[in-house]
């Protein structure tokens, strides 16, 4: 007897032996038992998954001489035997993709008329219906939407996308599972068996992962494992070399040499790669998934949850995703499948590889940054004089926060504190809100003049003044802004620049007299204040409020950038990036 290969030796002759698609086969034994048999149906999913297994097999059910309609087809009578032969003259399998044309459909359709000769029904198995042309299935829409009593469709198909709406409105449609590694490990498991072999850990499982869920790849990657094996016991080696199979110690090689910035390990890594003979496209394809693997891992509490992974495989990829950051392995990930782009195209896809290794291992070099925010948080603890606050932690986060001229966090904090020690403030309608209830609440301040004022400064009397003269006329005091003032002993001299509307809001009826009993209560003493135009004379001091603010937020802005350039963590991150050209940006615009 000729050689039969496992696919069709092994296929299943029962229900019960069909593998991974058990919501199906419990469906259809349901409706044979129940006698409802639709008379379409439509079986979709992926290649070898056992669609058309199941269309012989429903013929099987459905035409059994014994009992039949049975779930449990006798696989002895004439019907069954020839029916698993393919031979029975009421069973016509037709191949959708080479009977595409309208020809083929209309002498279907004409047939379909005739009884079947032996069969209980006269049954079609399409193959691949989705190939057929438009006019094909038009020309079946007929025929499906009252097919004579005699008649059953099963259509198969790997895209149901492709076909018609109104004839899958027609259909009882099946969806087919990809099969897991499990399920075919069991079902190779039992058919080696059967044969008389046995094999090494790890043999039924790589076949299984090459043949990615369809049963019949497993089964004819299988027979190629039998055919090379000697003693009939198969060797894990065998079974690689013979399907080119990446060992998966090499995947791990590759994973360890990144996460401890290995370079020389990496690269003996693709050698061997190179040496085995190994497709490095293959490589870079299966390298994706393992990256995905260890994201998988690192992230999810159990992981063997999601991951179809023998144990020991798992452990290692653990360890692998245990020493490496989630960010530096979706970098990583990302990085490979750029490469592996390119790799698809390169002439040497070789040099690919390794330059893509190459990128990876530079962002594994940034893999203790966190250690190093974490020491530099420590370091900070103890006594960093950074832009404000003191540090918080000893983790990464905890230093950021206390250092403000990298973060916003710290920066805006003190901001929210200053504002409410002073009036002085350079948003002052943001923080009007907050002022006021404040002011209400406070004793009340006496101001004096003649304090010992820098160059350019103005007297305290004067921002408060200026302040509260934003419950007379929030445009007064808009104005004032850019008023200075020189003061004396009994009086004033309020210095304004023409067309800032200082002199127009302070000539109005009875303002300069509001103005001037504000800074008499603030000095607590009668004070008389006179509106003067800046001269050139005076030039710029003394200076107006706003004025003084842009001079402090410049100066407060290249201190902090001052502070930022110098802080542990830039210098450190700026050494990773030797000579790269790295801009330090202030998160807050205005430090205060
Ligand atoms: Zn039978």
């Amino acid at each position: 007897m000729s050689y039969l290969v496992l696919a069709r030796k092994w296929r299943p002759q029962n229900f019960d032996e069909v593998i991974g698609q058990e919501h199906i086969v419990r469906t259809l034994t349901n409706a044979i038992a129940q006698n409802k048999i639709h008379h379409a149906f439509l079986f979709t999913g992926s290649r070898g998954v056992g669609k058309t297994t199941s269309a012989r097999l429903l013929a099987k059910a459905l035409c059994c001489e014994k009992d039949g309609p049975t779930a449990h087809p006798c696989g002895v009578c004439t019907s069954c035997k020839s029916i698993a032969a393919g031979n029975s003259v009421d069973v016509l399998e037709i191949d959708g993709a080479s009977n595409t044309g309208v020809d083929s459909v209309r002498d279907l359709r004409d047939k379909v008329q005739y009884r079947p000769q032996h069969a209980r029904y006269k049954i079609y198995i399409i193959d691949e219906v989705h190939m057929l042309s438009t006019a094909a299935f038009n020309a079946l829409l007929k025929t499906l939407e009252e097919p004579p009593e005699h008649v059953k469709f099963i259509f198969a198909t790997t895209e149901s996308h492709k076909i018609p709406q109104t004839i899958l409105s027609r259909c009882q449609r099946y969806d087919f599972k990809l099969l897991s590694e499990t399920d075919m490990v069991k079902s190779l498991e039992a058919i080696i068996g059967a044969e008389g072999y046995s094999a090494e850990d790890g043999v039924l499982r790589m076949v299984a992962r090459m043949a990615r869920g369809s049963m019949r790849d497993s089964q004819s990657l299988m027979d190629r494992v039998l055919a090379y094996a000697e003693d009939k016991f198969l060797k894990l080696d065998d079974a690689r070399t013979v399907l080119g199979v990446i060992d998966s110690n090499l995947f791990h090689a590759i994973g360890h040499a990144l996460v401890e910035r290995n370079p020389e390990a990496a690269f003996d890594a693709v050698e061997q790669l190179s040496a085995y003979g190994h497709d490095l496209r293959q490589f870079g394809q299966e390298f994706i998934g393992y990256l995905r693997n260890c994201v998988l891992c690192k992230s999810h509490p159990k992981p063997q949850n999601v991951l179809d992974l023998p144990e020991g495989e798992l452990d290692e990829i653990k360890k692998v995703a245990s020493q490496a950051e989630m960010t530096v392995l979706t970098a990583w990930f990302d990085l490979m499948v750029v490469g592996q782009e390119q790799l698809a195209r390169a002439e040497q896809p070789r040099y690919i590889l390794e330059m893509t290794l190459a990128k990876m291992l530079q962002i594994a070099e940034l893999k203790p940054l966190s250690h190093l925010l974490a020491e530099l948080g420590r370091a900070g603890a103890g006594g960093q004089g950074g832009g404000g606050g003191s540090s918080s932690g000893s983790s990464g986060g905890g230093y950021r926060r206390g250092s403000s001229p990298v973060a916003g966090g710290g920066a805006q904090h003190t901001y929210k504190t200053q504002q409410a020690q002073s009036p002085q403030n350079p948003q002052g309608q943001q923080a009007e809100q907050a002022e006021q209830p404040k002011a209400a609440e406070a004793p009340k301040q006496i101001y004096k003049t003649g304090e010992q004022l820098g160059a350019g400064e103005l007297p305290a009397w004067w921002k408060a003044l200026v302040e509260s003269s934003k419950k007379i006329d929030r445009l007064l005091w808009g104005a004032l802004q850019t008023a200075g003032v020189k003061e004396g002993e009994q009086s004033a001299d309020i210095l304004y620049n023409p067309g800032n509307g200082v002199a127009e809001k302070l000539t109005q009826k009875g303002v300069l007299a509001q103005i001037e009993k504000l800074a008499s209560d603030l000095l607590d003493k009668p004070y008389s204040l006179k509106l003067v135009e800046r001269g050139d004379e005076d030039g710029e001091a003394p200076l107006s409020l706003d004025r003084q603010r842009r001079m402090e937020g410049q100066k407060k802005r290249a201190e902090a950038r001052q502070t930022a350039e110098s802080d542990p963590l830039v210098v450190a991150v700026r050494k990773q990036f030797e000579g790269g050209d790295l801009k330090v940006k202030l998160a807050c615009p205005t430090p205060q």
